[in-house]
Formats: structure tokens, C-alpha cells, sequence
């Protein structure tokens, strides 16, 4: 999970650890890995910039950065707390703690519902036409997790009138 941190307050913390450290560098860095960021410019691994630490190393992911694979309570700078891995998809221990809403696998990868495959077998399903939220979710995680399988296998499956 990232911290969420302006430049401003992410300058005085850093400054406060390390007092020997020039503002201004600080401050280059840290504008600098944005506009690589905002630019679209990746990590050599595919993945996106982390702000934080590319002011204190070579620019880079968090994962090549620290050798882990997700931030566990590091400071990011708000505004670029939209992380994506290199296949476009959105991590829940990257988002912004304050925004994240919507579905994640097993995983912890973002499930986007209108990506999903229907399986014909949903067609005739009872829970097709539900409106029960949390029948919907299940309904989409499983068809999500299933997605790579050939034959799509649903134990929740009640037959419908259709
Ligand atoms: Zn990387």
C-alpha cells in the first residue's frame, strides 16, 4: 500500500532524513521522474515510474527499485498514485488507498467487468438478470478467474427459465 504525499510534505520528510541533501536536487528529481511518469515513460522492466524512490536512485519501478513487488506503506506522490504493470492493469496495493472501489482476482489485479468474456452458459443462468450486487461480483470474479480456461465452469450455475 503507498502513502500518498504532495511534493511539498515528500521534500520536508526526506530533507528531515537526510539534512546533509540539497532541496533543489531534491526537488529536480522529483520533477524530473513525474514528467517521465506523466509522459508515459517506463521502467526498463515495463512497469511504471515510482516517483519516491527514482529521486534517490536511478529512475525506475518500485519493484526494481527496492527488489520487492509492491509498496508496503512507502510514500508516492499523490498525483501519480495510477500505477499500472506492464499489461495495463492496476494493482490494489497500488492505487490510492482513498479511491479504491470496483473488484480484484485473487491476485490483487483490478477485474474491469466490461473486459470480461460472457460465457454462453451465463445466458441461461438464473443470476443473469439479477440485480443483487453481490451476486454480480461473484458472478464476474468467476467468470474473470475463468477467462484462460476453454470450458467455462460455473459451480454456482442454477438453471433459468430462458
Ligand atoms: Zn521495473
Amino acid at each position: 500500500m503507498w502513502i500518498p504525499i504532495s511534493i511539498d510534505e515528500y521534500v520536508k520528510v526526506h530533507l528531515k532524513k537526510n539534512p546533509n541533501e540539497s532541496e533543489n536536487i531534491l526537488r529536480v528529481r522529483l520533477e524530473a521522474a513525474l514528467d517521465d511518469y506523466t509522459n508515459g515513460i517506463k521502467c526498463n522492466c515495463g512497469k511504471d515510474i515510482w516517483i519516491v524512490g527514482s529521486a534517490s536512485s536511478p529512475f525506475g519501478c518500485y519493484s526494481c527499485i527496492t527488489g520487492k513487488e509492491h509498496p508496503a506503506g512507502e510514500y508516492e506522490i499523490d498525483s501519480a498514485l495510477e500505477k499500472r504493470d506492464k499489461y495495463g492493469r492496476r494493482h490494489i496495493d497500488e492505487m490510492n488507498p482513498m479511491d479504491i472501489n470496483g473488484i480484484f482476482n485473487d491476485n490483487g489485479y483490478e477485474i474491469n467487468k466490461e473486459l470480461i468474456k460472457m460465457p454462453s452458459l451465463c445466458l441461461t443462468c438464473v443470476k443473469f438478470d439479477s440485480l443483487d450486487w453481490e451476486d454480480d461480483i461473484l458472478c464476474s470474479l468467476t467468470r474473470s478467474d475463468d477467462s484462460d480456461n476453454e470450458t467455462f465452469v460455473c459451480y454456482n450455475y442454477r438453471k433459468g427459465k430462458h
